[in-house]
C-alpha cells in the first residue's frame, strides 16, 4: 500500500480499532483537520482560555463518559473520560466525530419549519416555535374532538431502557388516547422477551465481559461497535491480552470474516439463521457427554426432563428434544458446519472455568431471532453461568422512580383501549409490545390510512428499517408527520413540520444503564455548549404541547421543564439505597465487582448526589446488578425455564380465539407441541416467489460508519478503503467461488436485486465472504443530509425483504434472497 495522507489515516484508524479504543486516534483527527481546512464548516478555534467539560455521548447505547475541550466558548475537540467507569479513556470514531454533527450546520435543522416543497424534496420555510407547536396541537385537538386521538402515532428510537425521553413520549400518547407508540426495535427488543420467557425477568441484558474466560459469540460485533465500543473494546483488549497466556479464548460465530472474527480465537462460519441450531448442537454434546452443570440444572431450572403436568399430560423436556433433534450430523447439515467441529466448540465451552454464550448480531443495533436468542440463553443455563463473574446477568431494572399516576380523561380513555395499528400484544404477537415493520406494513397497503399524525423522535425510519422502503411508502400515506430529529434526515424530509430536538452536546439528558454493562449505571449529559440555534429540547417540547393542549393533557404534566422530570426519576435512585457518583479511575472497575460487602454511598443527601450527578454525569453501584439466585428468578415456576410456561399460557389464551394451529401459523411457528414452548431451530421463512433468487444478502456494520439515526461525521468517509466507497459508490463482498459462477471480476458494477427493490454496487472479492451470500455496509446510500454523506454508496435495507421473525414477528434482515446481474 503506498503511504499517502489518505492511506495514512486509514491505517491510523484500523491501528486504533485493532488495539483497543484510545485517545491515540486524536492524531488521526488533528490530521484529518488539516486535511478539512477547506471544508466551509470547520470550526476554526478562536483565541481564549482552554477548558473542559464533563458529559456522557448518547449517540449509540454504549453510554461512554466524555470530556469535551473548549477553547472559549467553542468545542474543539471530544476524548473519553478515564474518570468515567464505563469506558476508560476511550471513544469510539463515530464519538470523536460528534462535533461535526454539532457544527456543521448543513446537517442540522437551525430552527422550526414546515413543509413548502413536494414530500421528500426537502425544501422548507421557516416559522415561529409558537406557530409550529400551535400547529401540532390543533391538530391533535381536532383528533380528540372527532373522537379518534388513536389516529396520532408516534415512533421513538430512544435505545430501550426507560429513558426519561421515552417515558415522556409514552405518556403523552397516553394521556392523548393513542395506544400507538411505536419504536425502532434492537437486539435487546428480543434479549427483553427471550428473559422474560424463560427467567420472568425484562430487566436490561448485562454481561461481565471482562472477567469471561470463554466468549462464545453468535456473531457479536466486538471490533464494529457492538453495545458500545468504548467499553467493549476495552474489554476486548482484556480479552487479548488474557489469551497471550492461554486465559481467555473468543470464539466468533459468523458468516463473513468480520474484523471481530479476523481477530477471535477462532471463526466458525456458519450459514445466517441457523445459529439456534448450532447453540443446540452444542446444548446436546453438554448434555449428553454430561458436561452441564448439574446441581444448577436440577435445583434453578424447570422443564430439562420430561415432566407431567397437573392435568396429567405428559410433556417431554429440553433434554429429550435436545438430544432427539439436534445431534452434531444433524445440527452440521443445518448450520453447514462440520459435526466435528460442534463436538469441539462445546467440549471447550464446558472446560472453561467462566465461559459466557453471548447474542445480538453486528453492532446490536437491529433485533435479532427470538427462539435464537432463547437457545444461546440456554447454553448459558446450562453451564450454570448465570450471574456469575464472567457470564450473563439477569438484572432489575434501575430503581428510578415511577412518574405519579393520572387521570385519562374519557377521550383518552377510549381511544388507548383500542387495538394497536401494529398487531403487537395481539394474539398473533402476544409476546411484542411494538413491532414498526406491521405498522409500516398496514399503512402501507391502506387505501385510507389508520394514523393522521405521525410524530417521529431520534430515529430515521426511512433509513434504518431493513424494510425494503415499506417505512418510506407508509409515510407518503400518512397525512401529516412532525420530526423532533435535530438532523435533516430522511425521514424528516418527509415531515410537514420540523420542531427540531438540541444535539446531545447542547441539552441535559440521561442514559439509563449503558447497554450491556455488569452493574447498574445512570449517566446525565449536560450542555457542552450553549443551543447554537433555535432549536429546542424535544422534551421541553413535549411538556409545552401538553401545557397548550390543557385539561387532563396539561395536568399529566405538572412540570415546568425537563430537567425537573429526571431530577424526581433520580430521586428513586436516592431512595434505593446508597450509590457513588465518583469514579477516580484508580481501580480498574470489572475487578472486585463480585465483592459484597456495605456500600457506602458518596455524598450525603439527594441535593448532594443531584449536583454531583449533573456535574460528573453518573450515578452508579460497582455490585452485580441481581442478588441470590434463590430471587433470581420470577418465572411462574421461580426458576430458569427451559420450557416457558408463560409463554404456554400466552399461547393457550390467545388459542381462545381460533384453533392452536391457526394461532401458531399466524405467528410463524412451524414447530408444534412442546417444542413450540423451548428453544429450538425455526427454518427462516422465504418468500413466496423468490425462486429466482438464488443467492442471499446479509447486511453488516463497521465501526467506523454509523448504521443508525445518528449520520456518520463526514470525516469518516476518509477512513473508508477504496474497495469499500469509492467516489460515490459502495461495494458488495462475494467470495471468489460465487464472483466466478457469475463471471464477476473485482470492482464489476452489478445490480443486486430482491423482490422489493434494487441497488446498484460494485463487486469486491473477498475470501472471508460465505460462498453463496452476498455482503452489504449498513450506514451508506443516504440521500439527505449534506454534500459529505448524499449519494454515497447505497442502502441495503432497500433491498432487504420484510419477513417477519417467528413468534416475535419482529423483522428478518440476515436472509433476503437476491439475484445479482452486471450492471
Ligand atoms: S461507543 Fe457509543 S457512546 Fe461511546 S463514544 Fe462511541 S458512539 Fe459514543
Amino acid at each position: 500500500m503506498e503511504l499517502n495522507r489518505r492511506n495514512f489515516i486509514k491505517l491510523l484508524v484500523g491501528g486504533a480499532v485493532g488495539i483497543q479504543v484510545t485517545p491515540l486516534p486524536w492524531k488521526l483527527t488533528d490530521d484529518v483537520a488539516i486535511w478539512t481546512d477547506n471544508w466551509p464548516w470547520v470550526p476554526v478555534p478562536p483565541r481564549g482560555a482552554f477548558t473542559s467539560v464533563k458529559s456522557v455521548c448518547t449517540l449509540c447505547p454504549g453510554g461512554c463518559g466524555i470530556s469535551v475541550r473548549k477553547v472559549d466558548n467553542r468545542a474543539v475537540k471530544i476524548e473519553g473520560r478515564t474518570d468515567y467507569p464505563v469506558n476508560p479513556g476511550g471513544v469510539c470514531p463515530i464519538g470523536m466525530g460528534g462535533l461535526e454533527l454539532l457544527y456543521d450546520k448543513d446537517m442540522r435543522f437551525t430552527r422550526p419549519m414546515k413543509r413548502v416543497g413536494p414530500r421528500g424534496a426537502g425544501v422548507f420555510q421557516d416559522i415561529s416555535w409558537e406557530e409550529a407547536i400551535g400547529t401540532l396541537c390543533s391538530r391533535i385537538s381536532s383528533l380528540r374532538s372527532e373522537g379518534r386521538p388513536e389516529a396520532l402515532a408516534a415512533v421513538d428510537g430512544h435505545y430501550l431502557r426507560g429513558s426519561t425521553m421515552s417515558v415522556l413520549i409514552e405518556r403523552l400518547m397516553k394521556a392523548i388516547g393513542s395506544p400507538n407508540y411505536l419504536r425502532v426495535p434492537n437486539s435487546e427488543d428480543t434479549y427483553r422477551i427471550a428473559g422474560a420467557l424463560m427467567t420472568g425477568r425484562e430487566g436490561p441484558i448485562a454481561c461481565d465481559l471482562e472477567n469471561s474466560d470463554f466468549v462464545l459469540s453468535f456473531g457479536c460485533g466486538f471490533l464494529e461497535g457492538w453495545q458500545g465500543a468504548g467499553r467493549v473494546i476495552n474489554a476486548w483488549s482484556i480479552l487479548r491480552e488474557k489469551a497471550l497466556n492461554n486465559k481467555a479464548k473468543v470464539v466468533q460465530i459468523e458468516s463473513r470474516a468480520s474484523n471481530t472474527a479476523s481477530k477471535a480465537d477462532k471463526w466458525v462460519a456458519v450459514k445466517p439463521g441457523t445459529e439456534a441450531a448450532l447453540a443446540l448442537g452444542i446444548g446436546h454434546v453438554l448434555i449428553k457427554e454430561g458436561l452441564y452443570n448439574k446441581e444448577f440444572v436440577n435445583n434453578q431450572c424447570f422443564g430439562f426432563e420430561d415432566w407431567t403436568s397437573p392435568d396429567g399430560k405428559e410433556h417431554i423436556g429440553f433434554k429429550t428434544l435436545v438430544l432427539k433433534k439436534y445431534g452434531p450430523d444433524q445440527a452440521g447439515k443445518l448450520t453447514s458446519l462440520e459435526p466435528a467441529r460442534i463436538v469441539s466448540l462445546a467440549i471447550d465451552f464446558a472446560k472453561a472455568k467462566a465461559p459466557v454464550a453471548l447474542f445480538g448480531k453486528s453492532k446490536g443495533l437491529l433485533n435479532g431471532s427470538l427462539y435464537e436468542f432463547m437457545s444461546v440463553m440456554a447454553l448459558n443455563a446450562l453451564s450454570g453461568r448465570l450471574n456469575q463473574p464472567g457470564g450473563i446477568l439477569i438484572c432489575d431494572p434501575l430503581p428510578l422512580a415511577v412518574l405519579p399516576e393520572f387521570q385519562q380523561d374519557a377521550v383518552a380513555s377510549t381511544g388507548s383501549r383500542k387495538p394497536r395499528i401494529d398487531g403487537a400484544g395481539s394474539s398473533s404477537y402476544p409476546c411484542t409490545r411494538s413491532l414498526i415493520n406491521n405498522f409500516a406494513d398496514t399503512v402501507a397497503k391502506s387505501d385510507n390510512s389508520p394514523v393522521d399524525t405521525l410524530m417521529v423522535f431520534s430515529s430515521n425510519p426511512v433509513f434504518t428499517l431493513p424494510d425494503g422502503g415499506r417505512f418510506k411508502r407508509a409515510l407518503e400515506k400518512t397525512p401529516f408527520i412532525v420530526s423532533f430529529s435535530p438532523f435533516r434526515d430522511e425521514t424528516a424530509f418527509m415531515a410537514d413540520l420540523i420542531l427540531p430536538d438540541h444535539t446531545y452536546l447542547e441539552k441535559v439528558d440521561d442514559v439509563v444503564w449503558p447497554a450491556a454493562l455488569q452493574f447498574p449505571l445512570y449517566g446525565l449529559t449536560r450542555p457542552v455548549v450553549e443551543p447554537l440555534h433555535h432549536t429546542r429540547h424535544s422534551g421541553d417540547v413535549i411538556l409545552q404541547i401538553a401545557k397548550k393542549l390543557g385539561g387532563s393533557v396539561g395536568s399529566a404534566f405538572p412540570w415546568k421543564a425537563y430537567e425537573d422530570v429526571l431530577k424526581i426519576r433520580a430521586m428513586g435512585l436516592f431512595k434505593s439505597g446508597p450509590g457513588l457518583v465518583q469514579y477516580e479511575g484508580k481501580t480498574t472497575f470489572w475487578e472486585g465487582l463480585g465483592e459484597n460487602g456495605a456500600l457506602k454511598a458518596d455524598y450525603k443527601d439527594f441535593d448532594g448526589m443531584w449536583k454531583a450527578l449533573k456535574s460528573n454525569g453518573l450515578w452508579y453501584r460497582p455490585r452485580y446488578a441481581a442478588g441470590a439466585e434463590q430471587s433470581l428468578f420470577k418465572s411462574p415456576s421461580g426458576k430458569f425455564e427451559f420450557y416457558s410456561t408463560l409463554l404456554e399460557t400466552v399461547v393457550s389464551e390467545s388459542a381462545k380465539t381460533g384453533s392452536r394451529d391457526e394461532i401458531l401459523d399466524a405467528m410463524g411457528v412451524h414447530a408444534r407441541g412442546d417444542e413450540v414452548f423451548m428453544p429450538h431451530y425455526e427454518k427462516a421463512a422465504v418468500p413466496e416467489g423468490s425462486g429466482n433468487y438464488p443467492l442471499r444478502l446479509v447486511p453488516y456494520a463497521q465501526i467506523n460508519l454509523s448504521s443508525s439515526w445518528v449520520p456518520t461525521p463526514p470525516f469518516l468517509n476518509k477512513t473508508l478503503f477504496d474497495n469499500e466507497l469509492l467516489k460515490d459508490e459502495s461495494f458488495a463482498e462475494m467470495n471468489p467461488k460465487t464472483a466466478a459462477e457469475y463471471h464477476l471480476e473485482e470492482g464489476q458494477r452489478v445490480w443486486i436485486e430482491s423482490l422489493s427493490g434494487k441497488v446498484k454496487v460494485r463487486v469486491t472479492l473477498f475470501d472471508g465472504a460465505m460462498p453463496g451470500y452476498v455482503f452489504l455496509p449498513r450506514g451508506f446510500g443516504h440521500y439527505a443530509y449534506d454534500e459529505f454523506l448524499r449519494g454515497k454508496g447505497s442502502n441495503p435495507n432497500t433491498v432487504i425483504h420484510p419477513s417477519k421473525d417467528p413468534l416475535s414477528g419482529l423483522p428478518v434482515w440476515w436472509n433476503t434472497p437476491v439475484r445479482i446481474t452486471k450492471a
